[in-house]
């Protein structure tokens, strides 16, 4: 399947990324994973992106548009979920571009909605693994990491993300409303949103699976 995750940090976007992919072999392609693993290996992109980052602000558009370009044009995935782009207005459009130069065509876009009070207390109980190549997600109440915080996956050290503290996740989600919100409208009008607002990450997978089978866009 070739989707957008769209929806506030914290929405549950590389959970459902992650179930998805077993789904059908389809890769994720997450900005932050991608600008985390950029700045753990002291790129210059990583030294660029990394104060926009840690102060819970975005990425220069330019630099993400950088660095999804080579993912695409470089190795074009047959099958794909966007996990945190695109996050503004021209990363949307440029995004249409390079799809159409690609002769690329989108199933839709997952517009996944959760309260605000809920997305507060998933961050500030998330952490992620440490290992750049791992960065499991667990939350120290519903999926906890092993003993002494290590990951049960790959045995690295399980952390909380600087932008995870509670001053960035408040201005990561100032952010969104600004920045991000507007491409549910725009992707409304060009008929390819699909709300979908379970719960449990099973049921909204299931959901979008539903919708890329049935073409049920509104
Ligand atoms: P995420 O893990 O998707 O929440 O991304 C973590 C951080 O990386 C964000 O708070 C931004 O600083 C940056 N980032 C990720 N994706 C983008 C994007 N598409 N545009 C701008 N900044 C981004």
């Amino acid at each position: 399947m070739r989707i957008i995750l769209l929806g506030a940090p914290g929405a549950g976007k590389g959970t459902v990324a992650k179930r998805l992919t077993a789904y059908d072999g389809s890769i994720q392609i997450s900005t932050g994973d991608m600008l985390r693993s950029e700045v753990q290996q002291d790129t210059p992109l990583g030294i660029k992106a990394l104060k926009f980052m840690v102060g819970g602000n975005l990425v220069p558009d330019e630099l993400i548009l950088e660095i999804i370009g080579k993912r695409f044009e470089l190795d074009p995935p047959k099958g794909f979920l966007l996990d945190g782009f695109p996050r503004t207005i021209p990363q949307a459009t440029a995004l249409d571009a390079m799809f159409a130069r690609l002769g690329i065509q989108l199933d839709l876009v997952a517009n996944l909605v959760v309260p605000e009070a809920v997305i507060l207390d998933r961050l500030s109980n998330r952490r992620t693994c440490s290992n750049t190549k791992c960065q499991e997600i667990y939350n120290l109440k519903s999926t906890p990491p092993g003993p002494n915080n290590t990951c049960l996956k790959c045995g690295a050290m399980v952390i909380q993300r600087a932008d995870e503290t509670v001053e960035a996740v408040t201005r990561r989600l100032q952010v969104y409303r600004q920045m991000t919100e507007p491409l549910i409208e725009y992707y409304t009008r060009t008929g390819q949103l699909l709300v979908v607002d379970d719960k449990a990450t099973e049921a909204v997978a299931a959901t979008i699976i539903r919708g890329v089978n049935t073409h049920a866009c509104i």
